[in-house]
């Protein structure tokens, strides 16, 4: 089992019903790790609407979303836990333990391999994947090999000659960013106005007007150059329909991002209307040692509340428990009466 990671809760999902699964299940003693497919936590939260403030977290009377995810982060900072970003889980198999207790494997798009006595599936909507360009056929067949949808790596990009398409804050945001260490870079924009923020708009035309980037709008991608690597593209004007060629070594298609269930589909779990059903006792699946909490679970009254999740979350902690420690009384107690937390956090409770 080397390079294997073994733990008790293995979590699908680093947004907020995923992170706050950290606290509980540390209450409890019980190790986790989250996984998640985008190169932040904080699942909708963070990438949907970090500026907008929340009302209804209790005892918070508002709070916007980036700072609640922040709050969490600074919550469970007491608990060990491993973070495991920029992949998604893709497949997940019984193990033969040769024990009473399922466990499970669990691997990653980065093949990286996880053994768990316990699945929390947190997973919102699905896993956010990047939109790809719309016509080409099978744009993936070049990823790593000049074809990305997120920066990874600023450092690639250095000496490049380098294509940005999109017209959101991410291209715009990259657009600057990337200008200063590329040999040259191009942003492509099917029409010259720009969902990004005006400031950062303003920045990237000064940027046009020095000479520093190359603005084409309206124009789209027609087609992809390069037989095992990317040596160009090929762009339609959107008004006049010529064809023009490029070269470029890197391509990074900035499209935004759509929510897919993904793989969740294929794990043998009850789904209904593309949500994992559970019982409303541990938030169980309809597999051992699976659990389903927040966004992405259904049962008889269910609603898509950040507060609705953590209560989830906190009773299937306590069946995770019971599978770790068969036949063992769960410790409840309060926090403010929980030395050992007391004590990892610093504080002196009278
Ligand atoms: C605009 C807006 C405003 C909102 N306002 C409120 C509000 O005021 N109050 C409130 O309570 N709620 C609000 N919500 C809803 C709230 O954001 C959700 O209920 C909450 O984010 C659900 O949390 P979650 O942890 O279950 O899932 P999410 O936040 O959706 O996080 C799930 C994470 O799982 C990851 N993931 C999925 N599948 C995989 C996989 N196979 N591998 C790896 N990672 C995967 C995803 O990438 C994602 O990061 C709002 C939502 C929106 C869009």
């Amino acid at each position: 089992m080397a390079n294997k990671i073994e733990t008790d809760i293995l979590i699908i999902g680093a947004g907020p019903v995923g992170l706050f699964t950290v606290f509980e299940a540390g209450l409890l003693g019980l190790k986790c790790e989250i996984i998640d497919n985008l190169n932040k936590v904080g699942g909708q939260c963070s990438e949907l609407y970090p500026d907008k403030p929340i009302f209804d977290i209790p005892g918070v009377p508002n709070q916007t979303a980036e700072e609640h995810i922040e709050a969490l982060l600074e919550q469970i900072k007491p608990f060990d836990y491993g973070l495991h970003l920029d992949q998604r889980v893709d497949e997940i198999s019984q193990l033969d333990s040769g024990s009473d207790i399922k466990k499970w494997k669990v691997t990653t798009s980065e093949s990286k391999e996880f053994i768990a006595k316990n699945i929390f599936i947190a997973a919102g909507g699905g896993s956010f994947e990047p939109r790809r360009p719309p016509n080409i056929l099978d744009p993936d067949k070049y990823l790593g090999k000049g074809v990305a949808y997120s920066v990874k790596k600023k450092e690639l990009y250095k000496d490049k000659n380098l294509i940005i398409f999109g017209g959101g804050d991410s291209a715009l945001d990259w657009t600057i960013e990337l200008a200063d260490i590329t040999k040259s870079l191009t942003l492509v924009h099917r029409r010259d106005s720009f969902r990004g923020s005006p400031n950062t708009e303003t920045q990237m035309r000064e940027l046009v007007e020095t000479g520093n980037v190359n603005l084409k709008t309206p124009y789209v991608i027609e087609g992809i150059q390069g037989s095992s690597k990317v040596s160009g593209v090929s762009i339609k004007n959107f008004e006049n329909k010529k064809i023009e060629l490029m070269d470029c070594n890197e391509i990074l298609f900035l499209f935004g991002l759509n929510k897919k269930l993904g793989p969740i589909a294929n794990w043998g779990l009850n789904i209904v209307d593309k949500k994992v059903s559970v019982d409303t006792e541990k938030y169980q699946t309809n597999e051992d040692g699976i659990f389903a909490v927040g966004d992405i679970n259904d049962y008889p009254g269910k609603l898509d509340l950040i507060l609705c999740g953590f209560h989830e979350t906190t009773l299937a902690v306590q069946h995770a428990y019971r599978r770790c420690f068969p036949g063992e009384r769960v410790p409840f107690g309060y926090t403010t009466s929980n030395s050992k937390l007391h004590k990892k956090l610093g504080v002196k409770v009278d």
